[in-house]
Formats: structure tokens, sequence, C-alpha cells
């Protein structure tokens, strides 16, 4: 059995995340950890404590995986406490910098762990940023328009700053539209990763929509994905507690452990 505790536990991602480990066969939920103290029973005959105190409770509970949904300004500080404890971290918390990405790998194999960040766990954004690269091959230019619940606190998402990097591997970097165009409008073009627009939509009503447009002469390509619940990130979440384990340093990407 691999041992998971959650943090974020009492959150949207979190609960679903402890239900999922809960039905899971393999995996074994022995806490969570948040900003107040609870006891949750996601399943029928399953009670688990909920703490505050994460460094206390991976000493406590030790398990093998630390599952994180917190917040952007949050899981940092967490996995610079779970990762010099010798613990694998699961990571869907979005938000992160270059200079994070690089820390926590230095940091995770400084003591002989793994760590996947996985800015999307739903298969349909695994695929639809494979057949993005597959486009950019033979369209120039393209813009990313992802859509998300008003209640994110990040902006661009993960998944649209993930796909960006994807298509800006296969193409050459350049500036999109007109030579000369301005904005009457700051920001209304969008976020620019290597000439690929980015624009973040933020609505009630949405889970976590993404369109990647591409254009070419005389036509336009949509490649787009729509979760309707979040249901459809926990394969992907379970999948990730069983495999990094085995290995070391930052896994960037589900994609790299499917
Ligand atoms: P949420 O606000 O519903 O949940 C976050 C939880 O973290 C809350 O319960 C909050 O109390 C808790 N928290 C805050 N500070 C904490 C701390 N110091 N220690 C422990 N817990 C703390 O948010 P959500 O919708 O569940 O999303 C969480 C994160 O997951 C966001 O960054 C979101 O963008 C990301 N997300 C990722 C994916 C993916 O597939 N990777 C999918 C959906 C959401």
């Amino acid at each position: 059995m691999i041992k998971v505790l959650v943090a974020g536990a009492l959150g949207r991602m979190g609960t679903e995340v402890c239900k999922k480990v809960c039905s899971e066969e393999g995996l074994e939920l022995v806490g969570g950890v948040d900003m107040r103290a609870a006891t949750i029973t996601p399943a029928e005959g399953v009670s688990v404590e909920v703490s505050t105190d994460l460094e206390a409770a991976v000493k406590a509970l030790q398990p093998d995986v630390v599952v994180d949904f917190t917040r952007p300004n949050v899981v940092m500080g967490n996995l610079r406490k779970v990762l010099p404890l010798g613990v694998h971290c699961v990571v869907g918390t979005t938000g992160f910098k270059a200079e994070d990405l690089q820390e926590v790998d230095a940091l995770a194999k400084a003591h002989n762990t793994g760590i996947l960040i996985a800015p999307n766990f739903a298969l349909g954004a695994v695929v639809m940023m494979k057949l993005c690269e597959e486009a950019a091959k033979y369209f120039s230019d393209v813009e990313i328009i992802e859509k998300h619940h008003d209640q994110k606190l990040d902006a661009p998402s993960g998944t649209a700053l993930i796909t960006a990097e994807k298509i800006a591997a296969v193409r050459e970097a350049h500036k999109q539209g007109h030579p000369e165009e301005r904005e009457t409008m700051a920001g209304v073009r969008g976020g620019d990763y290597e000439g690929i627009r980015i624009h973040s939509m933020r609505l009630k009503g949405y889970v976590a929509s993404q369109e990647v447009v591409f254009g070419g002469q005389g036509e336009t390509l949509t490649i787009s994905t729509d979760p309707v619940s979040r249901e459809c990130y926990m394969p992907g979440v379970a999948l990730a507690c069983k495999k990094i384990g085995s290995h070391v340093g930052l896994v960037w990407g589900l994609d790299k452990l499917l």
C-alpha cells in the first residue's frame, strides 16, 4: 500500500483527491492538512483526520507521497518542508515560476526523492498538448484562450503555460500579428510567450477549459478541451501517486509518467 497525505484536503480538488485515494486499490489515505483541523469521511466507513501542521503530520504519519492541491503562494513553502523529509510529492497546485521548478528539482535530488508537478492531470489536456505540438509543425501562428472559474488565483493557467512551452519548442519564436500593431487598451492582445499570445478568461460557470487556435492561410484549426467535473483529474493523480516513487528529481507534466 502507498500511504498518501493530502495537503489542501478541504479544498475543491483536495476533497476529490481524498475520495479517489480511498477508492483506489494500492493507495491508502493516512491524513490531510489544511488551514483548519477537521475529521473527514471521504468514503463510507473511512474517517481521516485533517490537521494544520504539515511537517508534524508528515513526521507522525510517515506517508510515502504528499499530494498538494493548496494555493500558489503556499505550495513552495510546503515543498521546502516535505522534500527534505525524503517524501515523494505529487503537485497539482499551479503558479510555479521557472526558478521555483529549478529549486524543487535540486531539493528533490539532494534528498533522493521524486516530485511530479502537473499543471493539468486531465487526460484530455495531456492529449490536447500532444496534438498542439503536432499542429504547430504545420501552422505558424497560434493563440491560446484559457477559461477558468472566477476563484482561480493565478493567470495564465499552468496548462496554458505548458502548452505554450511545448508549441514554442517545435517552432521558431516570432512576433505574430501586424508588425506595427499597437494596443490602445493595455493587455487586450494578451500575454506573450515567445510570440504566442495567451488570453485568460475568468468567469463564473467555467471549470477549466482551453482553446488553442492555429491560424494558416485561409483556415484556422481549433483544439479544445472542456472538463465537465473535477473527476477528470483523478485517474492522473492516482497514477502519479503510484509512479512517482520510482523517480528522483522533478518530473514536469503528467505526460512523462503516461
Ligand atoms: P481551493 O481554494 O478550493 O483549495 C485549496 C485548499 O488549500 C483550501 O482548502 C485551503 O484552505 C488550503 N490551504 C491554503 N493554505 C494552506 C496551507 N498553508 N496548508 C494546507 N492547506 C492550505 O482550490 P482548488 O480549486 O482545490 O485548487 C487548488 C490548486 O489546484 C490551485 O492552484 C488550482 O489552480 C490547482 N488545480 C490544478 C489542477 C490540475 O490538474 N493540476 C486542476 C484543478 C485545480
